[in-house]
């Protein structure tokens, strides 16, 4: 990772200067402040970088989710930047939101950014995947975006069942005889490996039927669902710019804030433990007015709710049945995290022995390390999916935080290169957690 030294520009003055010195190559002029990644550490005001964070976060502050080791990792302007050095805090350039894009990348229809599929694409896709395999793939409707719901534009959320279709399969009933595997990406809308993470998940199943062993076997026995893209009009902002995608993180709904700050953090918004202090209406985790205020939220919740049958009762802290069928994974972005519930405190949940063997297996197949509670994050996150499926309907729900901080595979906006790094180790991460899907609970601890 290129370090620059900032004492320098800091001697030489202004948040101007600065500017130009982080703006890309040829970009110098451009009007538009460019966000790049900063680590905030304080030797003084803070004693912890925990309490650090949370500060910053209250102030407004795009806070990351990584590893907490002695400093805060934030995506600021460099404006933004000089006013937390005026603060007495120092702030270390950590590196370019943006990567060059591939030159041999032709911007091919429905694509962004070297190769990422926009909304539209993932659509196009999921239509074309039920016409060209329609024994093994079924395309449900299970919501709606917020633009959509005012009659603006917007999108359907979608999902795709994919499974050897026998009488009966991929209803949305709980009363199924096949278990469950459902993965979820895209929710945050800027974390672009995780949509295209899902749409590789797609193909493979449907194009190796028959031929893979391990895949033939689980889709015989096995529904797998995907959403691809849980935040569609958050993705369209994202892909706006083909080139220098945009930093949307929530959901498209006007709440009066400028630029990225519009929406609702759908991560937050769920409603189980759904926490109103998570963040003021233009932050990144702004929970949202109340819990389930969003229609991607109620989409997702109650299609959940449909498919998967609740053997866990609503107190927090009582386990799941051994009789548990079903498994889920949200994908997120980024630090190389397999996050396993609870993600709203540090206590046990009380499946929690049963919880970690499963994440123990991915991570033996993508080596990304093992957390739950805030460990590893810099914040607890109540009110996230994860959580909400476990402690709602008992069905162990996973977080993996796709790829490095680092490098020019790291951050949101990687290199549509790097996918294949994440393809490799991440996939039999999936198998790993669909497989479980049969019985998550052996031992019911
Ligand atoms: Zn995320």
């Amino acid at each position: 990772m290129p370090m620059l030294s900032f004492r320098r520009f800091l001697a030489a003055g202004t948040a101007t200067l600065l500017a130009l010195l982080v703006a890309p190559p040829g970009r110098a002029t451009a009007a538009a402040p460019e966000p790049a990644y900063y680590d905030v550490t304080s030797t003084s005001t803070f004693t912890t970088t925990a309490g650090l964070a949370a500060d910053l976060t209250r102030r407004g502050y795009d806070v990351l989710e990584g590893p907490l080791t002695r400093a805060v990792p934030i995506l600021a302007t460099a404006a933004e930047a000089q006013r937390l050095r005026a603060r007495g805090l120092s702030v270390r350039y950590a590196g370019p939101l943006h990567q060059p894009v591939a030159t041999t990348w032709l911007a091919a229809a429905n694509t962004y950014y070297g190769g990422y599929h926009t909304t539209a694409g993932h659509e196009a896709h999921n239509q074309a995947v039920v016409a060209a395999h329609p024994d093994t793939a079924v395309l449900r409707t299970i919501g709606q975006s917020w633009l959509k719901t005012q009659g603006t534009g917007g999108h359907d959320i979608q999902a795709l069942c994919i499974t050897k279709i026998r009488a009966g399969d991929c209803a949305t009933t709980t009363t199924g005889t096949k278990p469950k595997f459902t993965l979820m990406a895209q929710m945050h809308a800027r974390e672009l490996a995780t949509g295209e993470l899902a749409y590789m998940w797609i193909d493979y199943l449907v194009n190796n039927y028959g031929k893979v062993a391990a895949v033939t076997t689980l889709m015989d026995t096995t529904e797998l669902w995907v959403i691809p893209i849980a935040n569609p009009d958050g993705v369209d902002i994202v892909s706006s710019n083909s080139t220098r995608p945009i930093s949307q993180r929530k959901n498209a709904h006007t709440n009066g804030c400028s630029g990225t700050g519009k929406g609702v953090d759908l991560n937050r918004n769920s409603s189980y433990h759904w926490d109103v202090n998570q963040g003021t209406r233009c932050s990144e985790t702004y929970p949202g007015a109340s819990a389930a205020s969003e229609p991607e939220t109620r989409g997702i919740q109650s299609f959940l709710s449909s498919i998967y049958r609740d053997t866990k009762p609503a107190a927090d802290f009582s386990p799941a049945t051994t009789g548990t069928t079903g498994t889920f994974l949200t994908l997120h972005s980024y630090s190389e995290l397999n996050i396993f519930p609870y993600g709203w405190t540090n206590n046990l949940a009380p499946n929690n022995a049963d919880l970690r063997t499963i994440a123990n297996a991915m991570a033996k197949a993508n080596k990304y390390d093992v957390v739950h509670g805030d460990g590893g994050l810099n914040y607890f996150a109540p009110g996230a999916t994860d959580d909400w499926i476990y402690g709602t309907l008992g069905v162990p729900g996973y977080t993996i935080e796709v790829g490095p901080s680092g490098s020019s595979c790291g951050g949101f906006f990687p290199q549509y290169s790097c996918m294949s790094t994440f393809w490799n180790l991440n996939l039999p991460a999936f198998m790993a957690l669909a497989t479980a899907a049969a019985r998550p609970y052996p031992t019911g601890k």
